[in-house]
This record gives structure tokens, C-alpha cells and sequence, in this order.
């Protein structure tokens, strides 16, 4: 399981700074922030602790297995943003 931030993320990076085990990337000063489209969740690293989840303006992150279903493609490209 994992947290999964979607499309509605207007990369802000409030839940960089929330985020206990800094899973959350692109950061601002990271060469791929400019062109990324959201930021994105290491499902690797998340520990699911759901820190992130209430300081999103957007209300952009879920857990998983509550994502909705137009939302679903989201968890491929956090996963991808890390490979
Ligand atoms: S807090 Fe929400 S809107 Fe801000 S960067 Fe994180 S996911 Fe995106
Ligand atoms: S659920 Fe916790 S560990 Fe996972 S991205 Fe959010 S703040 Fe980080």
C-alpha cells in the first residue's frame, strides 16, 4: 500500500514538509520540478502514515485503495516518477 497524489496537485510541496521519511519528490530544487506535472510518492519508501493527506490544499493525495476510478492511472506514474 501507498499514498498516491493526482492530477489535481498544484505542486505547492505543503506535503514535502509534512512527509516524515521525505518520499515526496520532485523538490524545488531538484532539476525535474519545473517539468513535472504534480509531485510524486515513493511507494517504496511511503510508510503510510497519512501525514500528507490533510495538508493538501487540493485535496490531491488518497491512499491507495480509495482512489477513485478516474484517478487510478495516477498510482502508475508516482510509481514510474521512481524508477
Ligand atoms: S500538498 Fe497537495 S497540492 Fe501541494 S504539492 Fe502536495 S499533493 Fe500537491
Ligand atoms: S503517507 Fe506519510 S510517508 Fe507516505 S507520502 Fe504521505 S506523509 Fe509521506
Amino acid at each position: 500500500m501507498a499514498y498516491v497524489i493526482t492530477d489535481s496537485c498544484t505542486k505547492d510541496s505543503l506535503c514535502v514538509d509534512a512527509c516524515p521519511v521525505d518520499c515526496i519528490h520532485p523538490k524545488e530544487d531538484e532539476p525535474d520540478f519545473e517539468s513535472a506535472p504534480t509531485l510524486f510518492i515513493n511507494p517504496v519508501e511511503c510508510i503510510d502514515c497519512g501525514a500528507c493527506v490533510p495538508v493538501c490544499p487540493a485535496s490531491a493525495i488518497y491512499v491507495l485503495e480509495e482512489l477513485p476510478a478516474e484517478l487510478v492511472a495516477a498510482a502508475d506514474r508516482n510509481a514510474a516518477h521512481y524508477n
